[in-house]
C-alpha cells in the first residue's frame, strides 16, 4: 500500500528545507500567490476518509463514500500543489491503511505527525435519515481549538457552493469529538462534502464538473484561512 505519494515526499522535504532557510533569515517567510499570502513551504495533509473494507456511507443509488472521498482528496491535492502548497495524503488508493480500524486511524495520525503540516483537511461525505438534508459542512474539534479556522472555511463554502446549489447560506461549522482533528497542534477539520442520502447532492458529486468546482472552493478557502 502507498501511504505517502512520491510527490508529497518531495514537497515535504522541500518544506523542511524552506523552513530551515527561512529560519536562517535568508528570505521572507511569506509567499504571495495572487492576492493571497501563506507561509513558505506550507504543507496540507489531505485525509480521504475510510477505504478498503470500510466504505463509509452509501448513497441513494449506491455511491460509495470511500471512493468519492478519494476522488475529491486527489483533486483537492492537485489544485493545492498547483498553487505551490506541499500536499501529503493519508491514502492514495482505495485501500485502507489497515484492516483494523484502530490501526488505520493510528497510521493516519502518524502520517499527520510526521508531515508537520500547517493544517489537516479530512474529506468525508454525509448521510442522514431526512433525505432532504443537503450541503457542505465543516466539523472541528470539540475543544474549540479550530473553530475560527472552520468558520472561515464554512463561510466560503456557504457563499460559493451551498447557496448556489441548495440556497443555503446559513450552515454553521459543528464541533465534535473526532479523532482526526486531535492528531496535530495545527488547524484540523473534517469537511463533509455533501449528503449522499440526498439524490441531488449525490448526483452532483458524481459529476467531474461539480467535484472540481467544490475542490477549487475548498482550496481557495484553505489558502485564505492559512494566509
Ligand atoms: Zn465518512
Amino acid at each position: 500500500m502507498v501511504f505517502i505519494g512520491k510527490k508529497a515526499l518531495i514537497f515535504a522535504v522541500a518544506a523542511v528545507l524552506s523552513l530551515t532557510i527561512a529560519s536562517l533569515g535568508i528570505f521572507a517567510v511569506a509567499k504571495t500567490v495572487g492576492k493571497m499570502s501563506f507561509p513558505v513551504g506550507a504543507v496540507v495533509v489531505i485525509d480521504a476518509g475510510h477505504g478498503g473494507a470500510d466504505g463509509g456511507v452509501v448513497g441513494v443509488t449506491g455511491t460509495k463514500e470511500s471512493e468519492l472521498n478519494l476522488e475529491l482528496a486527489l483533486k483537492l491535492g492537485e489544485l493545492l500543489e498547483a498553487r505551490g502548497v506541499g500536499v501529503v495524503y493519508t491514502r492514495t488508493s482505495d485501500e485502507a491503511l489497515s484492516d483494523i480500524k484502530r490501526e488505520d486511524m493510528k497510521m493516519r495520525a502518524d502520517i499527520i505527525a510526521n508531515s508537520r503540516p500547517d493544517c489537516v483537511v479530512s474529506i468525508h461525505l454525509n448521510s442522514y435519515s431526512d433525505r432532504s438534508r443537503r450541503g457542505i459542512q465543516v466539523f472541528y474539534d470539540d475543544t474549540g481549538r479550530w473553530q475560527s479556522f472552520a468558520s472561515l472555511l464554512q463561510e466560503r463554502l456557504n457563499a460559493q457552493i451551498n447557496y448556489k446549489y441548495s440556497k443555503r447560506s446559513d450552515l454553521a461549522p459543528q464541533a465534535g469529538d473526532y479523532y482526526i482533528t486531535k492528531c496535530a497542534a495545527v488547524p484540523s477539520v473534517i469537511i463533509e462534502c455533501g449528503f449522499i442520502s440526498n439524490a441531488e447532492d449525490e448526483r452532483l458529486l458524481n459529476t467531474d464538473s461539480f467535484r472540481r468546482e467544490l475542490c477549487v472552493s475548498i482550496a481557495d478557502a484553505v489558502l485564505f484561512a492559512l494566509s
